[in-house]
């Protein structure tokens, strides 16, 4: 019989299948629709994402961002690409809003620290943030970028940029700063996301009475800050002591690193209307030539349906998981089940579902053995259609369900086809063992009551009823509840004491 492969298969002189890749399409927020991936430069890809603003901790919403950066790096190298990647730092210059008005975030964290205000103390606290944001970043298997540049230490580039934004004639001065003119940008909002009349309508909590149109922005900021000595807090520009406007430093890194087009720049749907729109009028106002070709943008975290923030009082961190014995990859593994697009509820109850799939994943993976087979292409080719198809991780790891539950795969076969899928998942199969081992091996761990899930709280109380009614039964009936949620209660003179197991 005559047999041929589809076309995307095809063999190689050691007869091993290889497949040419199937198209990457990724949804643009420039264009609003699924474009098909062509890179600038063949077999390369240029790629920036907006980093923290290092002046607290970052909270689960914020992380979200990074994985979803390293997902589509992964994917990206699965289809062959070398990434080049830039997560930027930012030590200065973004205001509590993002209409020019407000503190800057780094001065809030001095005075919140009770440090002296100078420039060597900013540094300092951003050196504390960024140590944190490193390791959530490795605790959470997010690929190392090629460059994490700070804005503080690219004044100089910054003020470069603004000089020739003036000479192309884009600014005007201020008695605050120096500012963009959007009028003399066409095209400026290209993204969209905020129209003329919104802009208006929103700059209106913080208006600026002097901007020549209220969606202008600040390039170049004055100082209003003395430090100890007595000195104006800041950096010397041709305009005056003081501070780079926040998006001007994306503008002015992206380039430096990643050339004067280029590839791929993602961040948060926030960064949309106004951070992401600006950097293009920068940019191409500087350049004259088409800035990014893909802009990516991932929907946010909510906590009880409300978004995350300090003044909310519901900012969780990945130290808050941690300490209350979730590995780091459960976050990454209850992230990879939604799609990057969707808005995604955060609950306890969700993360422990989310831990358990893992474990049971995880266990499921050590019973192959250790031995390698071939990838089963049937699988290799659905995976690779899902992560392809804007990284749908969602179905992806459904579909590393199905294969693990198909008996049809010999063990080996199946072992290396979910080694593959884990190069784009990174959910520890073999990169990372130490998160997992703890908690494969079963061991336990002590829970405060009060960090415990809610419901396991009101189980609890309900057993303390059940005790002091001495009704055995329920209690124990409502002990086995409490294990089927993962914690063990053992009864101490100073009351319940909950472990939970790994
Ligand atoms: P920031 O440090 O505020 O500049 O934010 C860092 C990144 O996190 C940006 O890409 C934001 O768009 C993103 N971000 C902020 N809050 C959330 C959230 N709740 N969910 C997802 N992404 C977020
Ligand atoms: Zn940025």
């Amino acid at each position: 019989m005559n047999f041929s492969l589809p076309s995307f298969f095809k063999k190689d002189s050691s007869q091993q299948i290889k497949r040419d890749h199937l198209p990457l399409r990724l949804f643009n927020s420039l264009s609003k629709i699924k474009e098909t991936f062509e890179p600038i430069k063949p077999g390369t890809v240029h790629m920036y994402s907006c980093g923290p603003t290092v002046y607290d901790t970052a909270h689960i919403g914020n992380l979200r961002s990074y994985v979803v950066s390293d997902v589509l790096r992964r994917v990206l190298e699965y289809n062959g690409y070398t990434v080049k990647h830039v997560i930027n730092i930012t030590d200065v210059g973004h205001l509590t809003s993002d209409e020019d008005s407000g503190d800057d975030k780094m001065m809030i964290a001095l005075k919140r620290e009770g440090a002296p205000i100078t420039l060597t103390e900013m540094k300092k606290v951003g050196n504390k943030y960024i140590k944190e944001f490193k390791e959530d970043l490795k605790d959470l298997n997010i690929k190392t970028p090629f460059a994490f540049p700070r804005a503080s230490e690219h004044i100089e580039g910054q003020i470069a940029f603004i000089k020739t934004l003036e000479e192309k004639g884009y600014t005007y001065a201020l008695k605050d700063g120096v500012y963009f003119n959007t009028n003399m940008f066409k095209g400026y909002g290209a993204l969209g996301g905020i129209t003329r009349e919104e802009a208006d309508t929103v700059s209106r909590i913080g208006k600026h009475e002097d901007k020549q149109n209220q969606r202008d922005f600040a390039l170049w900021k004055f100082s209003t800050t003395k430090t100890p000595s007595g000195k104006d807090l800041g950096w010397k520009s041709p305009w005056g002591v003081g501070f780079p406007g926040w998006h001007i430093e994306c503008s002015a890194m992206s380039t430096q690193y990643l050339g004067k087009q280029f590839d791929i720049h993602t961040g948060g749907i926030d960064h949309i209307a106004i951070h992401h729109n600006n950097e293009i009028a920068q940019t191409e106002g500087v350049t004259g030539k088409k800035f990014v070709n893909y802009w990516l943008h991932n929907a946010f975290i909510t906590i009880e349906n409300k978004r995350i923030g300090k003044s909310e009082g519901n900012a969780i961190y990945l130290r808050h998981l941690i300490d209350k014995g979730f590995p780091p990859f459960a976050y990454r593994y209850w992230l990879l089940t939604g799609h990057y697009r969707s808005p995604i509820n955060f609950t306890w109850e969700a993360l422990e579902g989310a831990n358990s799939s893992l474990i049971k994943l995880h266990k499921q993976f050590l019973d192959l053995g250790s031995q390698n087979g071939k990838i089963d292409v049937s699988y290799q080719e659905r995976f690779e259609r899902f992560i392809n198809d804007d990284l749908d991780t969602a179905q992806a790891v459904a579909l590393l369900h199905e294969l693990m539950g198909d008996e049809s795969v010999n063990k080996k076969n199946k072992r290396v086809t979910i080694l593959d899928m884990n190069r784009v998942l990174g959910i520890g199969f073999i990169e990372s063992y130490k998160q997992m081992e703890t908690i494969l091996k079963g061991e336990t761990k002590k829970v405060e009551v009060k960090e415990a899930p809610g419901a396991v709280q009101e189980l609890l109380k309900e057993r303390e009823v059940a005790r002091s009614e001495e009704d055995w039964k329920t209690a124990d009936t409502l002990r086995d509840k409490i294990a089927k949620k993962g914690f063990e209660v053992s009864d101490t003179d100073k009351g319940p004491e909950l472990t939970k197991k790994q």
